[in-house]
């Protein structure tokens, strides 16, 4: 069967571009969990410019325009494998912990959660939940495929990191979308709410139709900080979304815990993942 894996002519040469921007493969020392996310010690001049735009361009206009434009999932035909190979060639420049290429990262929180016997859809989230950075094919900015997520639309919470940059978010200037609900009623529940825009949105549209309903819900909100670690945001959320919140804090314990610049022997572990990705997903799905 014929398959399309490539639509955009200039994907390939993204790519290319963004490994020789990206091999910044620095050695880490041991860390405890304290020394993860450490914005105040571990930001650096990257990160914070990387929030700049970020916090300054993620307004309510820009996410309703980017959920419309992938809506229809029609811009590629691709496995999760080819989207692996796909991360492979990108280092998340948002993230103070981590500078190994991404396929390292979803191997290793896939293995710790494998390792502590969790279940197999759960391991699998692991591996996949961050397969939506694929959207660096489509030339889309980092500022619009990583970083933490938050809502759009009503009032920022100060527990967002780099708050003090929504200053130069436009919305700001709308009195609308700055009242503690915003667009938004009292609990009307995250589904109602429209997320900044990148890798978690994204893919969770990408992948919702296979996978339990718990495990696309971690894949949505692995971003939003805020609400699991800090707590923020509580206003907007229904029963079910408060319920989830410790799943999506231990989510996150493997996520950002499993960082390590211990290499992971990919070819070893294949076998089983394969396996594992065929369980739930066809040879190939729409992006
Ligand atoms: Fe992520
Ligand atoms: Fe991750």
């Amino acid at each position: 069967m014929k398959r399309t894996i490539m639509k955009k002519k200039n994907a390939l040469l993204h790519i290319a571009l963004l490994s020789t921007m990206n091999i910044l493969a620095i050695q880490q020392k041991e860390k405890t969990t304290e020394d993860f996310r450490d914005y105040e010690n571990n930001a650096s001049e990257t990160i914070k410019e990387f929030y700049r735009l970020n916090h300054t361009h993620q307004t309510l206009n820009f996410v309703l325009s980017k959920k419309n434009e992938y809506a229809a999932l029609d811009k590629l035909l691709m496995g999760i494998w080819d989207a692996m190979n796909v991360l492979d060639t990108i280092v998340d420049d948002s993230d103070p912990d981590l500078s190994l290429t991404q396929s390292v990262h979803a191997f290793q929180t896939a293995e710790r959660l494998r390792q502590n016997n969790h279940p197999r859809w759960l391991i699998l989230t692991g591996l996949i939940h961050d397969l939506g950075k694929v959207l660096v094919l489509f030339g889309e900015p980092p500022w619009a495929v990583v970083g933490d997520t938050f809502p759009v639309g009503c009032a920022y919470s100060d527990k967002v990191v780099f708050t003090h940059y929504f200053a130069h978010n436009s919305d700001i200037n709308n009195a609308l979308l700055q009242t503690h609900y915003g667009i938004y009623t009292p609990n009307c529940g995250l589904a109602n709410v429209h997320m900044s825009w990148g890798h978690d949105e994204y893919l969770y549209s990408v992948v919702k139709n296979y996978l339990p309903e718990q495990a696309s819900y971690i894949i949505r909100y692995h971003s939003f900080y805020a609400a699991h670690k800090e707590g923020a945001y509580d206003y907007l959320m229904n029963d079910y979304d408060k319920s989830m919140i410790p799943l999506l804090q231990l989510f996150s314990s493997y996520d950002l815990y499993s960082k390590s610049p211990e290499p992971i022997n990919s070819a070893e572990l294949m076998p089983y993942y394969k396996k594992l990705v065929a369980e739930y997903f066809p040879e190939t799905i729409n992006w």
